[in-house]
């Protein structure tokens, strides 16, 4: 069989790509082994949304008294396999949703391993599909370092990665999270809702190093509520029969729990592919701004260039692969990418943070507005976080944007697009927000940049 574009890896990078090129006119296949959607769909964004949905729907009847509902003798219970259920049909419902889209489109859909030959050639079973371009959308797969016993624990079940724990039958009393990334974070405060006594081993000296350290410092705070423990600058050097042993100031310790979370990082999956000899860093296949790889039209996209190994940039990266496919001079920058973490409350930022621009010594002004002062968050009861920008003081240019909130992933959206568009502080400030809504703090915060807020 021959194709225009053959497709390995049906995640958010490959799946939407084979759309796009098939909304193109080109004919494509796509190539899965496991189900459509990758990780994103099945093993990540969206089962953890929507198992951090249930702890928040529990979070709420537990403060129900602060909205001066009782619950009856206080009487809030969950069914853990019922929230499972729930996940399971959410997962359904969009993969289902995927496979019809592909289908509709006319995407040929190969659900097996794909093992690449050469740039033109990819061995599905006993066929040999060929193609005139390569796109390589296979992911990455979690870590897994050396460390005693790790290996061993692992095989018993007493450690796992997100897959094992995702579902897991029931709710351990108690957890440790080896690695204080998004994926340790986000598991802590779920399992933390569901009254899990959660310890955090993180090597560095802090947690979540990428995000601006006002939004980390107040988040810090959150998580000491949660009674949630993050041990820093801790190595882990074995691991035992429900323990895990860590060195810190030249200490050994031990901590037990019933079962452990490994989530030390993720790495690409290159192995489906070794034959081409595509030039790869230490994050994964090199790319240029067009996701093409030193190879001609073999392009690499989504988590195994590990890049920014989140879904919309992998989705983002397809459609630049396939526009540039197509004659355009499609670029790709990770600039124009925003980042979240879903806890209670989210985080969501983009672009510089404060620490970055000190120390790059590039000029800005930053202002911060509090939801303390925001009306329609007193009156959700969610005051929790602020909304910091960052601003260049000559010229208005956003340089980033940090939020704190519980739907902080859905305020950051207009600086997306202010930044995408060139849009400065004093467009944001300017445009007129909806009364009462939390989006007036990304406003206000703006305003701040400039004047000074108006509600504080
Ligand atoms: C727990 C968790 C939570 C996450 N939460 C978020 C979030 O909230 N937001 C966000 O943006 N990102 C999140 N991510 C990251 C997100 O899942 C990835 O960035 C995204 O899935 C990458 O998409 P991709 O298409 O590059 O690869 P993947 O989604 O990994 O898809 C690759 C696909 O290729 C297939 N494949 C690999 N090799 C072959 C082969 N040889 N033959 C056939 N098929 C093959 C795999 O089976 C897989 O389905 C999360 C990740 C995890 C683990």
């Amino acid at each position: 069989m021959t194709y225009d574009i053959l497709i390995l890896g049906g995640g958010p990078g490959g799946y939407v790509a084979a759309i796009k090129g098939a909304q193109l006119g080109y004919k494509v296949a796509l190539i899965e082994k496991n189900t459509v959607g990758g990780v994103c769909l099945n093993e990540g964004c969206i089962p953890t949304k929507t198992l951090l949905k249930s702890a928040k729907v529990l979070r709420l009847f537990n403060h129900a008294a602060s909205y001066g509902i009782q619950v009856k003798d206080n009487a809030v219970s969950f069914d853990w396999t019922s929230i499972q259920k729930r996940k399971s049909n959410v997962i359904k419902t969009l993969t289902d949703g995927v496979k019809g889209l592909l289908k509709k489109n006319g995407v040929v859909v190969y659900p097996h391993f794909g093992e690449v030959i050469d740039a033109n050639h990819v061995k599905v079973l006993d066929d040999i599909l060929e193609t005139k371009y390569l796109i390589l959308a296979t992911g990455a797969s979690p870590i897994i370092p050396m460390i005693k016993g790790l290996k061993q624990q692992m095989d018993k079940g007493y450690v796992m990665t997100y897959k094992g724990l995702l579902d897991y039958k029931e709710i351990p009393k108690t957890l440790t999270v080896i690695g204080g990334g998004v994926i340790g974070l986000e598991f802590a405060q779920l399992f933390a809702s569901f009254s899990t006594n959660v310890t955090i081993i993180e090597r560095q000296n802090n947690i979540l190093l990428p995000v601006d350290d006002d939004i980390r410092n107040a988040y810090l705070r959150l998580l000491k509520k949660d009674h949630i423990d993050i041990i820093t600058e801790a190595t882990v050097t074995e691991i035992l029969d429900h323990a895990v042993t860590y060195e810190l100031n030249g200490q050994t310790h031990s901590i037990e729990s019933d079962i452990v979370l490994l989530s030390v990082g993720m790495k690409p999956n290159l192995d489906a592919f070794t034959s081409l000899n595509l030039e790869t860093s230490k994050q994964g296949v090199v790319v240029d701004a067009h996701l093409e790889t030193n190879q001609k039209h073999v392009y690499a996209i989504g988590d195994v260039t590990g890049k920014m190994m989140l879904a919309h940039a992998a989705s983002a990266q397809g459609i630049t692969a396939i526009e540039h496919i197509s004659g355009k001079d499609a670029t790709y920058f990770d600039d124009h990418v925003p980042s979240a973490i879903y806890g209670f409350p989210e985080i969501a930022w983009i672009g510089l943070t404060e620490q970055q621009a000190k120390k790059d010594n590039i000029p800005y002004k930053s202002s911060k507005f509090p939801l303390l002062a925001n009306g329609r968050s007193l009156a959700e009861g969610q005051t929790d976080g602020f909304v910091k920008v960052l601003m260049n003081p000559e010229t208005g240019e956003i340089l980033g944007a940090h939020i704190l909130a519980s739907n902080a992933s859905d305020l950051l959206a207009e600086v997306v697009l202010a930044i995408k568009s060139e849009a400065t502080i004093a467009d944001i400030a300017n445009a007129i927000h909806l009364h009462p809504s939390v989006s007036e703090s990304v406003m206000e915060s703006a305003i701040g940049a400039i004047h000074k807020p108006i509600h504080i």
